[in-house]
């Protein structure tokens, strides 16, 4: 992950396409789901919806608000394929 992409954060659908060009695909993690659920939206205190994406290699994954709010923050998900 490169730090320099988030000087100035791209909107997700933008986001999303990236990953989906650097042959990132979505998955779902039920223990991810788990440990963010509950968890809201720091601009407008809805609950955002998680995202997973991965590589294969590497797992990411993202809450993101409604597209009303555009919020969107990303996080190290551990999941049972990226642990070594
Ligand atoms: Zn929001």
């Amino acid at each position: 992950m490169d730090l320099q992409e988030f000087r100035t954060k791209p909107t997700w659908d933008a986001y999303e396409q990236s990953l989906l060009k650097r042959d990132y695909v979505p998955y779902w993690d039920r223990e991810v789901q788990a440990n963010v659920s509950g968890i809201a939206c720091c601009s407008c205190r809805k609950a955002p919806a998680y995202v997973g994406m991965t590589n294969g290699t590497t797992a990411l994954g993202f809450l993101v608000c409604v597209p009303d709010c555009g919020e969107w923050l990303w996080f190290v998900a551990r999941t049972a394929s990226t642990r070594p």
